[in-house]
C-alpha cells in the first residue's frame, strides 16, 4: 500500500524528522509503515478506538429491511444521515422508496456524472436534504460535523471499512446513533466477489475479513469493546453505549425441534433447494414450483405453520451461522456433520429469544396482509409503479393499488394468463402495464 519509494526518505534525508500518520490500522498495518518508511525506534502515538458518543447497534436485516430502517428513521427526523447500501441500484431505490415515505434524500454513487453528484454533494452539506443514500463511494473526506447517524443496509467489508464509515457520525461530538442491518446472504454474496480474486492469499486475507464483521455482527459482545480489541486497544464493556449491553436480558429459547423440520425438508429434496422453497413446504404454500414437484406429498409438508415466513429465515440464519447447514451454489442448502446429529437429537440449538422478536417488532409498524408475500419484489414494483406514474404523470394508485402489488409480489406471475388471475389485474390494466410488470417479476 505504501509506495517504496518513500522508504528512501531516511536514507536522503537522515537529520530529517518524519512524521507518518493514518486514520485506523491494526497494529500489522502499523509494522508495516514502520519497516516500510524504515523508522527507527520512532515515538508511537495512538487514540482511543472508543467513541463514546455514537450508540451502537446491529440487527439481523429481514428482507428488504425497510421497515427496519423506518423504524430506525422515526428517531431521527429532519436529522443528517448517511445510508449505505451494497450497490448503485440500491441506492436509487431506497432513495426514491423513502422520499415516497416523505423524506428527503438524494442517491450518491461512482455512476452518478460528476456534476449532479457535486450537486448532491452539496445539497446534503448544505442541509437541502437530509439524508444520503450511497455506496462507500460516499463519504471521504467529507466535512460536515452534524451527521447524526449512519445506516448500513448490508454487510460492509472489514471492520476497518465499518469503523471509517461508522466514524463520519457525531464529529462535533454529540450523540449519535449507528445501526447495521445484515444477514449471512450478505456473507455469501462477498464471498462471491472474492472469486474473481487471482491472488489466493490475498483472497483468503480479504475473506477473513468478512468473516470478521460478521461475526462481529452475530456476537453477543459489547461492540465498542468489539472494535477496540481489533484494533488491538483494550476497553472494557461499554455499558450503555450499544445495543449489547443495554440487551443484557439473554433469554435464550431450545429452537431443536424446529431446526429438525427444516434439516429434514432439505434433507428429503436432496440438498437442491434455496431457502424461499423449503420453507414454502414447511408452511404447506401452494406454489407452481412447490406442486409440480410433488413437494405437497412431503410428510413435512405444511407442518411448520407455527413460525412466519420470516421467522423460519431467522431460524435458518441461526442454522447457517453455527454452520449446521451451509451454503452451495446457486444458495442452495446443504447440510453439515452436525445436521445429523440434530436430527438424530444428539444435539441441540438455543437462539437469543430477542433475535425472533424482532419480527414482533416489524409487525408493529407493519400492516400485517393475510397472505404471505415477496417483500422485496414487492418494493421493486413500487418503484416501477412510481416510475410509470411519473413518466403518465398520473397518480400511482391509478396503476394498482398497493394489495395488487402484494398479490403480484405473491403470485408471482410469469405470463399474461397468470397475471390476469392476480387479483387487481384486468385485460385494460394488463394492456397498460402488464408487460413492464412482468419483467420486474421475471428478471
Ligand atoms: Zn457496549
Amino acid at each position: 500500500m505504501i509506495i517504496e519509494s518513500l522508504g528512501n526518505l531516511k536514507h536522503n534525508f537522515p537529520d530529517v524528522s518524519i512524521c507518518a500518520f493514518t486514520a485506523t490500522s491494526t497494529d500489522n498495518v502499523t509494522q508495516d509503515i514502520m519497516d516500510e518508511l524504515k523508522l527507527d525506534n520512532p515515538l508511537l502515538l495512538r487514540g482511543k478506538i472508543f467513541r463514546k458518543n455514537l450508540f451502537i447497534s446491529a440487527e439481523r436485516r429481514i428482507s428488504n429491511g425497510y421497515p427496519q430502517l423506518q423504524s430506525f428513521l422515526s428517531r431521527h427526523e429532519n436529522e443528517s444521515g448517511i445510508i449505505y447500501v451494497s450497490s448503485r441500484k440500491k441506492t436509487e431505490e431506497l432513495s426514491s422508496f423513502l422520499n415516497t415515505k416523505g423524506y428527503k434524500s438524494l442517491p450518491y454513487h461512482a455512476g452518478i456524472p460528476n456534476h449532479v453528484r457535486e450537486q448532491n454533494f452539496k445539497m446534503f452539506v448544505n442541509d437541502t436534504v437530509n439524508i444520503m443514500v450511497a455506496t462507500i463511494a460516499f463519504g471521504m473526506g467529507i466535512d460536515k460535523s452534524d451527521i447524526r447517524f449512519v445506516v448500513h443496509m448490508s454487510l460492509p467489508k472489514s471492520q476497518e471499512n465499518y469503523y471509517q464509515e461508522i466514524g463520519r457520525a457525531g464529529r462535533d461530538g454529540e450523540d449519535s446513533e449507528v445501526m447495521l442491518l445484515f444477514n449471512a446472504a450478505d456473507m455469501v454474496m462477498q464471498k462471491q466477489f472474492l472469486q474473481q480474486i487471482d491472488n489466493q492469499d490475498y483472497a483468503r486475507h480479504l475473506e477473513a475479513k468478512i468473516e470478521g464483521i460478521y461475526k462481529y455482527s452475530t456476537s453477543e459482545l459489547c461492540f465498542h469493546k468489539q472494535l477496540a480489541e481489533y484494533f488491538n486497544d483494550e476497553l472494557d464493556a461499554c455499558k450503555d453505549r450499544c445495543d449489547n449491553c443495554l440487551n443484557t436480558d439473554s433469554a435464550r429459547q431450545d429452537i431443536s425441534k424446529e431446526s429438525q423440520m427444516l434439516l429434514s425438508a432439505i434433507y428429503k429434496t436432496g440438498q437442491n433447494f434455496g431457502k424461499n422453497y423449503i420453507v414454502d413446504i414447511l408452511r404447506g404454500s401452494k406454489e407452481q414450483k412447490l406442486l409440480a414437484n410433488d413437494a405437497d406429498k412431503l410428510s413435512m409438508y405444511g407442518i411448520g405453520t407455527v413460525l412466519s415466513k420470516k421467522e423460519w429465515f431467522i431460524v435458518l440464519e441461526r442454522l447457517l451461522e453455527l454452520k449446521i447447514i451451509l451454503m452451495g451454489e446457486y444458495s442452495t442448502l446443504k447440510l453439515s456433520e452436525d445436521a445429523v446429529k440434530i436430527l438424530k437429537s444428539l444435539m441441540s440449538v438455543d437462539i437469543k429469544s430477542s433475535r425472533l422478536d424482532v419480527d414482533k417488532k416489524v409487525k408493529k409498524i407493519k400492516q400485517k396482509e393475510d397472505f404471505d408475500y415477496d417483500e422485496e419484489l414487492f418494493e421493486e414494483l413500487r418503484s416501477k409503479r412510481t416510475e410509470i406514474a411519473n413518466e403518465k404523470g398520473v397518480p400511482a394508485y391509478i396503476i394498482f393499488g398497493d394489495k395488487t402489488l402484494k398479490h403480484l409480489a405473491n403470485e408471482k406471475p410469469h405470463n399474461k394468463a397468470s397475471m390476469l388471475e392476480v387479483n387487481g389485474v384486468g385485460e385494460k390494466k394488463f394492456q397498460q402495464y402488464g408487460e413492464e410488470f412482468l419483467s420486474v417479476i421475471n428478471p
